[in-house]
């Protein structure tokens, strides 16, 4: 007990250090200011969160040239912005409406969204939008607000050591689970259209671009969901606001770009892989129906077209319920080879080195993966199971307890989970 409260005063004047005695010059308002969560840390945490971002936006688009181009992009806008911080675009392959940033930097943008924009102004608006929220501090308001001290330095790694691993990995789930999911308020929205705009006038595009997409997603969202709505309310008077701010501060201005060559060729390259994409779609629902033999169907016309990372890992997956390991491990190394920072290929594959009784094999795949996504339970599961069946008892324990508290008891390992910790206890 003594130990336990020793630990948490030194824990209690750790986080006093670093976190109430912070001073940062604002930089919208050029003043010193107090915070509890510093610069150098918020962009920590946003960089653990990426590879869960790109993970469940069914991962980046595979192509070097829409990534170049979307990183130039960004990178142009985000010199004229505030704040120096570790500015970062990518380009997910999601078909839904969306784009959403990270604290201290990552700003994604999904190949849907894309695939509505006209012109290079609308996609600088959207950008700049995203970049006004990380510019205002909205995600660290968020993180200071919404979790304790002791949640934020344990994801930090500060509070980690053995036994506060399991602790470590649930904070960062929960986390990361409530930055994916942020609302903003109204309120914030306003901020970041108004810093928004003053981003793509100084990067030198026409900001009436973002209207453009407000319009569009109104119209759009009579017939389907558009994801972005969800997380950045869009009232009518946001969109008042934001006419008014362009026509009192930069209606004069002339030359401003409205689109470029490199847009409309990039747009091209993602529209011609769409059929692809749409299989995948299809394949999806018969996934989720456990229909494998007839996902397979629709995989395989969507590789014919355009073989990305996401059609391949739905394979691998496929082929892994279909119990064809050896396929499923070929269909996850071509996925991997699209995009390392791609989770759950390398689950798949990991899982299927297990059931073919790779077991070194399977741990040196698993252990990769838990370097970019960390708070998964099958992934603890299998490594558990792995490093049971080589006699390692005390690695194989805590990769089991770990899985049991994170899983949501729906996994369908648990009962296994269980027998084998007994097992290992000795009784
Ligand atoms: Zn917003």
């Amino acid at each position: 007990m003594k130990k336990k409260y020793f630990k948490i005063i030194v824990l209690s004047i750790l986080s006093i250090f670093l976190f109430c005695c912070v001073a940062e010059v604002d930089p919208l308002s050029g003043k010193k200011t107090y915070t509890m969560l510093p610069t150098s840390q918020e962009i920590e945490i946003g960089h653990k969160i990426i590879p869960s971002a790109i993970n469940e936006n069914d991962v980046l688009y595979p192509d070097r040239e829409v990534q170049n181009y979307i990183r130039n992009l960004g990178s142009k806008i985000a010199t004229v912005t505030h704040r120096r911080v570790d500015y970062q675009f990518y380009i997910v392959n999601s078909s839904d409406i969306n784009a959403f940033a990270l604290p201290g930097g990552p700003v994604f943008i999904t190949r849907g969204i894309l695939l509505k924009m006209e012109n290079e102004s609308e996609l600088v608006g959207v950008l700049a939008h995203e970049l006004g929220h990380i510019n205002a501090r909205h995600h660290a308001k968020f993180l200071e607000k919404t979790y304790g001290m002791n949640i934020l330095l344990s994801i930090l790694g500060i509070a980690l050591q053995g036994s506060d691993y399991a602790s470590a990995v649930m904070s960062l789930a929960q986390v990361s689970a409530g930055l994916l999911q942020l609302k903003y308020s109204r309120d914030q929205e306003n901020e970041a259209d108004a810093l928004g705009v003053r981003y793509t006038y100084k990067a030198g595009y026409d900001p009436k671009g973002l209207l453009s997409m407000f319009e569009k997603f109104k119209s759009l969202e009579r017939g389907r969901t558009v994801e972005w709505l969800s997380t950045h309310p869009l009232p009518d008077t946001r969109i008042k606001n934001v006419q008014k701010i362009i026509s009192e501060q930069y209606e004069g201005f002339r030359g401003l770009r409205q689109n470029s060559t490199e847009f409309n060729r990039i747009k091209a390259l993602i529209n011609s892989t769409q059929e692809s994409y749409n299989y995948v779609g299809e394949a999806k629902k018969y996934v989720k129906q456990k229909n494998y033999n007839q996902a397979l169907i629709f995989l395989n016309r969507a590789i014919e077209i355009f073989g990305s990372n996401q059609a391949y890992t739905y394979r691998a997956l496929v082929n892994l319920n279909l119990q064809k390991y050896n396929e499923a491990i070929y269909d996850a190394d071509k996925a991997i080879m699209l995009d390392s920072l791609y989770f759950n290929p390398m689950l798949i594959k990991g899982i299927a080195q297990n059931r073919l009784n790779q077991w070194n094999a399977s741990i040196n795949t698993l252990e990769r993966a838990k370097n970019l996504v960390s708070d998964n339970p099958d992934l603890y599961y299998y490594l558990g199971v792995d490093y049971h069946q080589l006699g390692n008892k005390t690695k194989a324990l805590d990769n089991l307890n770990i899985a049991l508290k994170l899983s949501d008891g729906k996994r369908g390992w648990e009962p296994d989970a269980q027998r084998r910790i007994r097992i290992l206890r000795g009784y």
